[in-house]
């Protein structure tokens, strides 16, 4: 039980108070960015989107110059290196069924970028060695390969998984590839699951041994959509909410009207709500895992949805069979 508990980095807003764990891509370091982001305790840097961004942009060079400026402003927690993705060769992301050969280059590409974003940060902040990759074959060969390298510290890009309809096939392998790190590795080595934010998916994660992971849906939520969520994961659409009750730190300070009133009106309130929500439910799963009991809490948190269920079920099974605690 060495594990030093679980951090959500969520997508950077500025209203968050500084304290808060925030995510920020490399591509998104401009001066602008700098001087709201100065003084922040916990800052991730992502290597961007790459449905996004320009392949040739996705360089380690590019990396360590945003880190560069990012550490004068800011404490950095940690660097992402480059996830490429396999080349796409159908509409449909589902990686762990394109051929091994196209897998392969992917792979040896990622690890190619992050030697060198190695040699350029040196020791100065963990690099998470970071792939897109969906298999558990894959996921012990290249780990394993990583920290003969001299990486400590390893990660999964996610997003694209969960793109569209999200089915147990895409949790499945996400599963997969985080148990065969672990297989690989060791329990405590830590693991940073990129892309992904929905609070139940985030305890079956946990309880898996992933150490941290980036998430924009607290924040993207609530800003283009107009949702806040509750304890449950349930969303509730902001311009159809007649009353309110939470019991996170920001919304503790308000009666219910007040609160319907002010998501109604302000943005703030409701990415401050939602951030709060997430680190009071984090919270738990770190105290549920203290004191041993992360896999009955994570259980009453999925036990409403049928596809989580099912997912955590997959879960419990390969961390029986694989992982040693
Ligand atoms: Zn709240």
């Amino acid at each position: 039980m060495k594990c030093k508990g679980f951090t959500f980095y969520r997508t950077f807003y500025e209203k968050l108070p500084k304290t808060t764990p925030v995510t920020v891509g490399f591509e998104a370091v401009t001066p602008s960015l700098l001087s709201k982001i100065k003084g922040y305790q916990h800052v991730y840097q992502h290597s961007g989107n790459w449905w996004v961004i320009n392949d040739s942009k996705r360089t380690a060079d590019n990396l360590y110059r945003s880190y560069l400026k990012l550490k004068n402003v800011c404490h950095v927690d940690g660097v992402m290196s480059i996830n490429v993705p396999p080349k796409r060769i159908r509409k449909t992301y589902d990686i762990w069924n394109y051929p091994k050969d196209i897998r392969r280059i992917a792979l040896e590409e990622s690890l190619r970028r992050s030697l060198r974003l190695k040699e350029l940060i040196k020791n100065e902040v963990p690099i998470y060695c970071s792939y897109e990759i969906g298999t558990f074959d894959e996921a012990v060969e290249w780990y394993r390969k990583a920290y003969d390298l001299g990486f400590r510290y390893f990660g999964a890009g996610f997003a694209a998984f969960l793109m569209g309809k999200a089915s147990f096939e895409a949790y499945k392998h996400m599963i997969d590839v985080i148990v065969g790190a672990k297989y690989a590795l060791g329990y405590d080595v830590p693991f940073h699951a990129s892309g992904v934010g929905s609070l139940r998916l985030l305890g079956i994660l946990y309880y898996l041994g992933v150490t941290s992971a980036d998430g924009s849906t607290p924040i993207r939520a609530a800003l283009s959509y107009g949702f806040v969520y509750d304890r449950k994961g349930k969303s509730y659409r902001v311009r159809d909410l007649e009353k309110w009750s939470c019991e996170c730190s920001f919304c503790s300070q308000y009666s219910s009207s007040e609160l319907v009133e002010m998501f109604k009106r302000d943005y703030t309130s409701r990415v401050l709500h939602n951030s709060c929500l997430w680190d009071l439910v984090i919270g738990e799963m770190n105290e549920a895992h203290r004191e041993g009991r992360l896999e009955d809490y994570v259980y009453n948190m999925v036990k409403d949805s049928r596809i989580l269920l099912k997912v955590f079920n997959y879960a419990r099974e390969m961390k029986r069979k694989y992982i040693r605690e």
